[in-house]
């Protein structure tokens, strides 16, 4: 199927990491603005931003870079416009957009202020109409609250569904990790709807962020975890203990982890290219999606890092239908199946089953 056939199919996006997805072209604009003050060097930047192999160590390399890019309020404005508007310009209708809160004492910026100004950003969105307030919230200054319209294949304007996940970072101690937990729940009536674990793998212990993963799903928060990017069949297997209500990867799993995880039939997100860009997994032949696609394991396909990795949810879409032999309707159900797994009130699983459903009518044409 040509590509357009993937961008025009409506999409779920679970495992979206905001200063992942910039695109380059406005990475090189910030990271010229900071050449020209002298804050960096542009020619020794431009190669790192666009290169495309990178192994899961450069990866996280790459991110220091993106955060000195993306340091101020204004900036984390911006891109979380941008990388809403990109999903959405693909038919992404349902994303859950993962950020960790920074705190910046140089420029006045607290894990609060970094939030506000992604809400800014979302608020600033203006291609496509966004509800990004749960139907149970006070919905004064609700951006847009329904979404039953047909939102591919042609009508006036695209929607969107947003929430937000508040990302703890495994260099932070548990005390930043509560803080995290504790804007989180005070930012629920504005689409925060829970907590991920992720950061370099090989950094941090998961008792640090125990507590504070406790306490979050003590008071209904949501949460997801990056788990297995590396063998350590000591931190999966805690992680598993605590029964997450998703996980992120699963990449490095021993058999023994495998039995576990496929009976307690947890949903795991998906994301090919990084994994193989990464070399979390050696190929995309021996990509564990075929082994749990079989085995009928519950799995979404996502993006993780979309400007890191030059990727975007329908280029996914098509390396997975391509390298696993799935057709258009295999991977539509796939997405289709995802709504189960969102992080969301039942009003808006049931109209994004709607969406669905009046767009599969046109899968066949
Ligand atoms: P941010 O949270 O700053 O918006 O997005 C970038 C951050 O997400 C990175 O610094 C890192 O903590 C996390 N991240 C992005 N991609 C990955 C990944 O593939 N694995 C892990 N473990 N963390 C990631």
């Amino acid at each position: 199927m040509e590509m357009e056939g993937w961008v025009s199919m409506p999409k779920v996006e679970l495992h979206a990491h905001l200063n992942g997805s910039v695109r380059d072209s406005t990475l090189l604009e910030l990271a010229r603005v900071l050449g020209e003050k002298g804050v960096i060097v542009f020619s020794d930047v431009e190669h790192v931003i666009l290169k495309n192999e990178r192994s899961l160590t450069e990866v996280f390399r790459l991110f220091d870079l993106i955060h000195i890019l993306t340091t101020d309020h204004k900036i984390i404005t911006r891109i979380t416009k941008e990388v809403i508007e990109d999903f959405a310009s693909e038919n992404v209708v349902y994303l859950e957009l993962r950020t960790t809160p920074k705190k910046n004492d140089s420029i006045g910026m607290s894990k609060r202020s970094y939030l506000e100004a992604v809400l800014e950003g979302i608020k600033a969105v203006n291609t496509v109409d966004v509800a990004f307030r749960p139907h149970n919230a006070d919905v004064s200054n609700v951006k847009s609250s329904s979404l039953i319209n047909d939102t591919c294949n042609g009508s006036t304007r695209k929607e969107i569904y947003v929430r937000l996940l508040l990302s703890i970072d495994r260099r932070e101690s548990t005390e930043a990790a509560m803080e995290t937990v504790k804007l989180a729940l005070e930012m629920r009536d504005l689409g925060v709807v829970g907590i991920d674990l992720s950061g370099n793998p090989i950094v941090g212990e998961w008792m640090t962020f125990f507590p504070a993963l406790k306490f979050a799903r003590e008071q209904g928060l949501y949460i997801t975890l990056h788990c297995g990017e590396v063998p350590n069949p000591k931190e999966i297997q805690a992680m598993l203990d605590f029964l997450p209500q998703r996980i992120g990867h699963a990449c490095c799993f021993e058999e023994e982890e495998w039995k576990r995880f496929k009976s307690l039939n947890i949903p795991v997100e998906i994301c090919l290219t990084s994994n193989i860009r990464t070399n979390s997994v050696r190929s995309i032949e021996v990509h564990h999606f075929a082994d749990l696609y079989n085995s009928k394991h519950p799995l979404v396909i996502c993006t993780d890092d979309s400007g890191v990795f030059s990727t975007s949810l329908s280029k996914e879409y098509n390396l997975a239908a391509s390298a696993f032999g799935l057709g258009r309707r295999g991977i539509f159900q796939l997405a289709r199946n995802a709504i189960e797994y969102i992080f969301a009130d039942d009003e808006v699983k049931r109209e994004l089953k709607e969406i669905f459903n009046s767009s599969e009518k046109k899968l066949d044409q």
